[in-house]
């Protein structure tokens, strides 16, 4: 018997030319706390590409402690707009750039009922209120890391919205508040991950879901837990756990109907003392195999087996230690001047 790590060690497994490697960048609820970030999942595939889906509030700093350049990030993917999916936004934008990106960012999002609530308005918001942040940056920095290339389809289609190097991502519709949210399905190389952003259960899902290796399903904390722990009255607690998200007991109906190789479930705040009553309400329905995320939660698929641990990362990480070469030669705009007055008060001038 071959000895197998419990533990998975960030840049110490190249992948093999017919594995898929997911890591939980970010798996709790929309408050950002130290054991859970928000929604983000990572997708490297053996072909070299690297595929963000969602940027959630503080899931950034679980990317950095893996300590893969930016620049090989081939591009990112949202589900939806509310800030537990895209609140990293400026550090997926500015911290990539400041960190060695010399290309441009790649986002694709759906758009919305109203131009208003599209991926195309949001980024471009973003930017123009970090107009300060990125003009400063300019004459340091290579211009194109500072280029954003949105691509925004329409979120009522369920079609292919990325296909490039073997690999094709299909959009198709969630069912989440208001219209808009999306879910993701990624084929390559006969590998087949599932990815749902917030999402009640919908046969979209089901229907898109079929044959999935690795499967990606939202499920909320209990109502039980969210009345007992948040402070919610039984109509928010079923409002949020029940009509926003997916409960634990639809989860598993929905699981149960797909029959994956893999079962994954987020977007729930997983301590020691939650887990058995969300576990026991899937089991209800889907007896397959189930893993409750947590962040820094390491998925390698293969055709042959699907592997599960946890990443073993550095707190005090300093990201981007090499540069991609093209980082030094990128052509840099002239730097923004500061005022004559306030610059001659340096007391060791520098310029
Ligand atoms: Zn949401
Ligand atoms: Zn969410």
């Amino acid at each position: 018997m071959t000895s197998r790590r419990d533990y998975y060690f960030p840049n110490t497994e190249p992948l093999a030319g017919d594995e898929m490697r997911v890591i939980a960048l970010g798996t709790g609820r929309p408050f950002v706390r130290r054991a859970q970030a928000n929604t983000s999942w990572l997708v490297e595939l053996g072909n070299g590409d690297k595929f963000v889906f969602d940027f959630g509030s503080g899931s950034q700093s679980n990317f950095t402690a893996l300590e893969i350049p930016h620049q090989d990030i081939t591009a990112y993917f949202a589900t939806h707009l509310h800030a537990d999916h895209v609140g990293d936004f400026a550090q997926v934008w500015i911290g990539s750039w400041a960190g060695g990106r010399s290309k441009p960012l790649v986002v694709y999002g759906p758009s919305g009922p109203e131009p208003k609530y599209g991926i195309k308005h949001f980024v471009r918001l973003q930017m123009e209120s970090l107009a300060w942040d990125a003009e400063t940056r300019f004459g340091l920095l290579p211009d194109v890391g500072a280029e954003v290339e949105v691509h925004e389809f329409d979120y009522r289609q369920t079609s292919v919205v990325y296909e490039h190097n073997g690999v094709v991502i299909k959009s198709f519709p969630a069912v989440h508040i208001y219209d808009g949210p999306v879910s993701y399905r990624l084929e390559w190389n006969g590998l087949t991950f599932v990815f749902s952003g917030d999402t009640t259960p919908t046969r979209y899902f089901v229907d898109n879901a079929q044959n999935a290796d690795l499967l990606i399903h939202e499920c909320f904390n209990t109502v039980t837990q969210l009345m007992e722990r948040s402070g919610y009255d039984e109509k928010m607690a079923r409002g949020i756990g029940t009509m926003a998200h997916t409960a634990p007991e639809e989860a598993g109906r929905v699981l149960a109907l797909v029959k994956p190789r893999l079962a994954v479930v987020y977007h729930f705040f997983n301590d020691f003392d939650t887990m058995p009553e969300i576990e026991r309400d899937i089991r209800k329905h889907y007896q397959g195999p189930l893993a409750l995320a947590q962040d820094l939660m390491v998925f390698n698929v293969t055709p042959a087996e699907t592997r599960v641990r946890l990443a073993v990362t550095p707190t005090h990480v300093w990201p981007n230690k090499e540069h991609h070469a093209s980082f030094r030669v990128a052509s840099r705009r002239p730097r923004l001047q500061m005022s004559r007055w306030l610059a001659d008060t340096q007391l060791f001038p520098k310029f």
